[in-house]
């Protein structure tokens, strides 16, 4: 053993590393060698506890180690450890160092290099790696081990004096921002200076000379800015450098990052450390990242950038035009198939699409990382699907992979994928942060609520309101503008949870984005955008970019979404239904998988601009004769509408709601007939109008005394729904002739109809009784009249507290239930729903409160009791009654889960909810069998 130019490593104790004997106490290991995965896991059985305590890129770098692919030797100091040293105020526990010591001598051995040896030098990198990825929020110090006796040498042994000088000059760099919190700026523009007198663009084009003088320039600037000289002793460097990274996780941007994320402080980061391999030793080595798979499109190919004669960051950090890695093939053939190879062997072991990153050296391919590769929606399906394709997750693993939020994207517009690629490539990407509502958004920038609402609305503008966070007074400016951006927050923040509430795309926690609201003014990274600008987010991504990119409309003929789908309506056992009021819905419902009408919404029809005044006149009718006549005037379009509902879903069920609100709300507004009756009769007053003015005078002041005598204290729960039914007979009566009448005409036409007569708002039995029998006899009428049988069916809502407690009796009038959760909520609650969502509802969430916004996933402790009740009595009643839900909250995941364990029959959503829906139900019996299959 050569022992000269060693300076750095204490004698080996003859010790060794047998396993310590019964009894004696074990000392506590925290340094764990790559290829010691058996031991590991001894300490952490589950991969999950591997990765916990070597994080993912210590575990994954011994688990390729494992699998015998070309890691370079290293070792993994454990996050155990750097919980020791933050807990102690900066000191490694005792033990720590001597094991880190003891893995250097073996790290010798494996490389036959000696660190700090000019003879034959060995380099290590030092780097950072949580269990969860924290991209960019930790730190990495490579060529560790460097001085200038070692740069000499390196130089000799490798015959590159350029490379060896380089290598040195990015020690000085990296060693002195991340470890010494020197600021990088004055080594960029003495490179920058360097450059220019050379005449060149790239660092790659400095000569070996310029790089030797930049060293002593760069250890200068060092010295000057840290105020001690630059480590020369390898091992001191290595002691500082993971000193530094074990700081780094309670650095102020990993801290943000974790709190933003919800990534507990407690994890702590391992520290990698790996010999060094060169992917700039000249043009026949290079450095690169790619995925196994396109994660944009999904496309199974392999994807991916590359530099020749670069090192580490160069690649990702844009300075020098990379290559796709198409181009590996011609320039290095052999190491091109090396890496086809083990990323097709990679995704096979992890079963799942890979991100690596890798180095080649001399045309030896090595690999110096892999993870599980993020990935867009819309690759997200086609990855799961093509995987089950090739056999290597089964489907039902497919279905659980994808999450309903992904198939969501899909219906929102999103950024086209050209326009990101060459907006990333120019240069347009702002910021990122986090992805807390989906869909891509474009907009000028606004500063404040008010001028984003006056933007948006008055001028028509489309605006993004970008804050530094958003309070409960901003909710108008969020509302109106196209999309969110704040600088601070996190998932949990008031922008986060209110653009998701609302649908609208957002991004929040852009930690590099300095609002500054006061100058209207919004700076970025040595960029300054004024308010009016043109930005465009992605709150998929959580990618903010400057100007106006493309977008590309939802796709829901994607075929692979298709398949997904059609394999989730495999597996699941609840029915999904659509909310339709009109053909063109039922349509589109039926295209996105409904199977049936849950809810058709009858009141709806009658707001349409012909039909509005017969409704008046109806409403406001002095006897029975002109309320007939008005009816009778409804009853076509009625029948038009309902027969087109019966031909879009020929075949399926169609569950028709009769008349629900409150009849003042197709009157005019009480405050504004006021207004035009007082202005009339001043009018009046002053002598003009005449025979003219008098009968419109007579006849709103007509109009304004019906609406005061309808006027109600509480709407809400006011005459409406089936009170309204047995208050006046004739309307319903019209309603039911309508939907036989309709009915009839369509069997004839030789569609299969189903129809299910659905009364609002029940209360008790004795109410449905009364109703059913006024419908029965209608519907009896219809069938006698045109001599043909409809298959039909007559149920209720349930949808106040009362109706849940009397359920059974309830169930004796009606064949089927139909839970209207928006109501029962807000009854059950004793809250109005508009009134609170912009409300105190906002603040019980942010003081936790309300864990949760009850209108938009169930409230099970409450709610979800009403409704276990009421199934449990319906069914004691009525055996196989059917039972299902409408409203928001059936295209809601959570809630959708919640109604499988309920054994409902179905949940009836929107339209462009249903695919969410067919996958929800899916995951939710997937769930079921999982759990039965573990007892
Ligand atoms: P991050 O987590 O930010 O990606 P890494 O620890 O993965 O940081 O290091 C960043 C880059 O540094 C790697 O992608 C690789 O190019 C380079 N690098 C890391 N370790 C080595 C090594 N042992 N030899 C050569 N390059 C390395
Ligand atoms: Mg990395
Ligand atoms: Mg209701």
């Amino acid at each position: 053993m050569k022992t000269q130019g060693r300076r750095n490593l204490p004698a080996r104790r003859s010790a060794g590393r047998r396993p310590p004997a019964p009894g004696r106490r074990r000392r506590s290991l925290y340094v764990y060698r790559f290829d010691q995965l058996g031991l590991v896991k001894r300490a952490a059985p589950t991969w999950d506890e591997v990765k916990g305590l070597l994080g993912g890129k210590g575990a994954n770098l011994a688990e390729m180690t494992r699998l015998g692919l070309p890691v370079p030797p290293g070792f993994t100091i454990t996050t155990e450890a750097c919980n020791a040293f933050l807990a102690a105020g900066g000191a490694f526990p005792p033990g720590m160092w001597d094991q880190v010591e003891e893995a250097m001598r073996r790290l010798e051995a494996a490389t036959g290099k000696r660190f700090g040896d000019p003879g034959n030098p060995l380099l290590v990198a030092c780097r950072s790696g949580a269990k969860f990825s924290m991209p960019g929020m930790m730190d990495t110090v490579l060529n560790i081990g460097l001085d200038d006796r070692v740069v000499e040498g390196l130089a000799l042994l490798t015959g590159d004096e350029r490379f060896a000088q380089d290598a040195h000059r990015r020690l000085i760099q990296m060693f002195s921002t991340v470890v010494l919190g020197v600021d990088d700026q004055p080594f960029e523009a003495a490179l920058a200076e360097r450059r220019r007198r050379r005449g060149v663009e790239n660092d790659a084009d400095l000569p070996a000379e310029d790089l030797r003088a930049l060293a002593v320039e760069f250890k200068q600037i060092a010295a000057r800015a840290s105020g001690r000289p630059f480590p020369a002793d390898p091992m001191e460097q290595l002691r500082l450098a993971v000193m530094a990274v074990f700081r780094s996780w309670n650095g102020k941007r990993a801290c943000d990052y974790r709190r933003a994320a919800g990534i507990s402080d407690g994890l702590g980061t391992a520290v990698n450390v790996v010999a060094m391999v060169f992917g700039n030793m000249g043009e026949g080595s290079g450095t690169g990242v790619a995925t196994t798979r396109n994660v944009t499109t999904g496309e199974p190919e392999l994807h991916g950038d590359f530099l020749l004669n670069a090192q580490g960051e160069d690649v990702v950090s844009g300075t020098r035009g990379t290559l796709p890695i198409e181009k590996l093939a011609e320039l290095m053939p052999a190491a091109d198939r090396e890496l086809r190879r083990i990323a097709g062997l990679l995704e096979r072991h992890y079963r799942d699409v890979q991100d690596v990153e890798f180095t080649i050296e001399r045309a030896k391919l090595w690999m110096l990382q892999t993870r599980d590769a993020k990935r867009t929606a819309r690759a997200a399906v086609r990855i799961a699907v093509d995987l089950a394709g090739e056999r290597r997750i089964s489907r039902a693993e497919a279905v659980r992979r994808i999450t309903p939020e992904q198939v969501d994207d899909f219906l929102h517009p999103q950024l086209d994928p050209e326009a990101r690629r060459a907006a990333r490539a120019g240069g347009a990407l702002l910021a990122k942060g986090l992805n807390v509502s989906p869909g891509a958004a474009i907009g000028q920038i606004a500063f404040d609520a008010d001028t984003a609402e006056r933007w948006a609305k008055q001028e028509k503008r489309q605006v993004i309101m970008v804050r530094p966070e958003t309070k409960p007074d901003d909710v108008h400016g969020l509302l109106a503008a196209e999309g969110v951006v704040t600088s601070r927050g996190g998932r949990t923040s008031h922008a986060a949870l209110v653009a998701r509430q609302f649908g609208k795309p957002a991004v929040v926690g852009a930690l590099s984005l300095d609002v500054d609201v006061a100058n209207r003014r919004l700076v970025v990274d040595g960029r300054t955008l004024a308010e009016g600008d043109w930005i465009s987010i992605d709150g998929m991504t959580g990618e903010i970019f400057q100007g106006r990119l493309a977008t590309v409309v939802p796709d829901l003929q994607d075929p692979h979404l298709r398949t997904l789908l059609s394999w989730a309506d495999g597996f699941r056992t609840l029915g999904v239904r659509a909310n339709a009021d009109y053909p063109e819905d039922a349509r589109r419902a039926r295209e996105l998988g409904a199977e049936g009408i849950g809810l058709c919404r009858t009141e709806h029809m009658f707001f349409q601009t012909e039909r509005l005044p017969v409704v008046q006149r109806m409403i406001l009718a002095a006897g029975p004769e002109e309320r007939a006549a008005c009816l009778a005037q409804l009853l076509p379009f009625q029948r038009e509408d309902f027969a087109g509902l019966f031909r879009a879903m020929d075949g399926q069920s169609v569950t028709i709601r009769l008349i629900d609100p409150p009849l003042h709300e197709f009157l005019p507004d009480h405050d504004q007939l006021q207004r035009e009756v007082t202005e009339l009769q001043r009018k009046q007053e002053r002598g003009e109008g005449g025979a003219a003015l008098e009968a419109a005078l007579a006849e709103r002041g007509r109009v304004l005394e019906a609406v005061e005598a309808m006027r109600e204290q509480n709407p809400m729960l006011g005459l409406r729904g089936v009170r309204l039914g047995i208050h006046m007979p004739e309307l319903v009566a019209m309603q039911v002739r309508a939907i036989f009448e309709a009915a009839c005409a369509c069997i004839r036409e030789g569609v299969d109809v189903r129809p299910k007569v659905m009364v609002p708002l029940s209360v008790d039995g004795n109410e449905l009784k009364v109703e059913r029998a006024l419908l029965e006899e209608q519907a009896q009428k219809v069938m006698e009249e045109q001599g043909t049988q409809v298959p039909y069916e007559l149920g209720t809502m349930i949808e106040v507290p009362r109706a849940a407690l009397v359920a059974d009796r309830i169930a004796e009038y009606a064949q089927f239930f139909s839970f209207g959760t928006n109501d029962l909520t807000q009854t059950t609650f004793g809250i109005s729903r508009d009134d609170a969502e912009t409300g105190f509802l906002l603040e019980y969430l942010q003081k936790g409160i309300l864990a949760e916004n009850p209108f938009a996933t169930l409230d099970q402790a409450g709610v979800g009791k009403l409704m276990e009740m009421a199934v449990a009595l319906g069914r004691g009643r009525r055996p196989g009654l059917e039972v299902g839900i409408c409203g928001e909250h059936g295209g809601d995941p959570r809630s959708i889960a919640f109604c499988h364990r309920l054994k409902l029959d179905y949940v009836s959503c929107s339209p462009f909810r249903i695919p969410v829906a067919r996958l929800a139900a899916a995951h939710a019996a997937l769930a079921e069998r999982d759990s039965r299959a573990r007892r």
